[in-house]
């Protein structure tokens, strides 16, 4: 008798164990985890120097568990043949058949949208398009701007999968303003960080950087048009833009100079869409996140620290009191402890953070870079 009741103790106290163990996981069951990935990069399918299976070997040989190959105005489809002498370049399905694993590496189709206005480039990825979208053109670089997201927008939406689109690469060639972020209608997705040598990051005595334009532009969405404030979030990207896999070096566009880390439940092209739309994930260009949680007082990071590495967690945001605003992007506080606590004022129109590290980058986009990581903007209270 003895005997039943501590077994059925036993029991219950499992069963106490097992519904917290499900509470703390998703629909399907399975935890969310972070997934590495990179939804930027080129192959011989246009200007990069690799085949594309060079190129997917590289990321699921260096630890990725996502990639987008996304060649200018292509999708790998169809024949098309490169050197000498030539051989056929193989497509996505194909590479798809090579290299996806349940659970292990997902390839995923996209493609950079190529356009540009009297010498401001236009680049935006479209990641599962459906078709090869062709640029559009336009008689201004905002109808240029607006005619090919418009066009994406509709074609993505009529391949029936999970897709999205994220602004490339503004100051390259100083194609796009913030302006021209801000104006993004819904959610936006832009490049915060791409590793290609040439895009100008940090802009010039003149220019805004990415972040700076980050900030203008979430200050301008939420702070006038309409609609709930949530879906007018910009958040940003962190990714390669690799054309380089045969030679290393700081004039080469070079693949593992920044990524990002979507957290979902499961390795499918619908969970981690989802959680980008959330804005569930966070750029990386070396620093690895344990977790990011927000409640109605705090936003809290906490950083998986390597040993003999400093790290610095700045939060940026813009106040807001009454009908007046304050600067854009201000730094609100900045910590070294881990994990990095900011306890919401209620003033803020957003925050956003930014972990640095005192590590430098093994193969900077510039001299002197470190590693950082880049979370997405929150509002206080949700
Ligand atoms: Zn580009
Ligand atoms: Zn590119």
């Amino acid at each position: 008798m003895r005997n039943i009741l501590v077994i059925r103790n036993i029991l219950r106290i499992s069963l106490v164990i097992l519904a917290v163990t499900i509470v703390g996981c998703s629909q399907t069951g399975q935890p969310a985890v972070w997934w590495q990935g990179n939804t930027h990069t080129h192959s011989l399918w246009s200007d990069g120097d690799a085949a594309p299976e060079v190129v997917a070997e590289w990321y699921r040989s260096h630890g990725y568990q996502f990639l987008v190959i996304s060649d200018h105005n292509t999708l790998q489809v169809g024949e098309r043949f490169r050197g000498d002498p030539p051989v056929r370049l193989k497509t996505l399905e194909e590479l798809q058949d090579r290299f996806n694993m349940a659970g292990v590496f997902l390839l995923i189709e996209g493609e950079e949208l190529t356009d540009s206005y009297d010498g401001h480039p236009v680049h935006m990825n479209v990641i599962n398009p459906g078709e090869t979208i062709p640029a559009q053109g336009g008689n201004s670089l905002r109808q240029t701007i607006e005619r090919n997201l418009e066009i994406a927008r509709q074609t993505q939406a009529g391949s029936g999968q999970p897709g999205l689109i994220h602004f490339n690469h503004p100051n390259f060639g100083w194609g796009l303003t913030w302006e021209h972020l801000a104006a993004i209608q819904g959610t936006g997705f832009f490049e915060v960080f791409n590793g290609h040598p040439s895009v100008r990051n940090y802009g010039d005595d003149e220019h805004p950087g990415t972040e700076e334009m980050w900030d203008l532009a979430l200050t301008h969405r939420l702070t006038g048009g309409s609609g709930d404030l949530a879906s007018r979030l910009l958040y940003g990207v962190a990714t390669d833009d690799a054309h380089h896999f045969l030679e290393f070096g700081p004039s080469k566009a070079n693949p593992g100079r920044a990524w990002v880390m979507v957290r979902a439940n499961e390795l499918t092209e619908r969970a981690l869409i989802d959680a980008y739309r959330r804005g569930d994930f966070y750029g990386s260009s070396g620093v690895t996140l344990g977790d990011i949680r927000t409640s109605k007082r705090r936003l809290v990071i906490d950083i998986e620290a390597e040993e003999g590495v400093e790290y610095i967690t700045r939060f940026i945001g813009t106040r807001q009191d009454g009908d007046t605003t304050g600067d854009a992007g201000e730094i609100l506080f900045e910590t070294n402890r881990n994990p990095a606590i900011y306890r919401f004022q209620g003033d803020e129109l957003y925050v956003r953070a930014k972990v640095i590290s005192s590590r430098p980058h093994p193969n900077p986009y510039a001299a002197g870079d470190v590693e950082c990581a880049w979370i997405q903007p929150v509002r206080p209270g949700g």
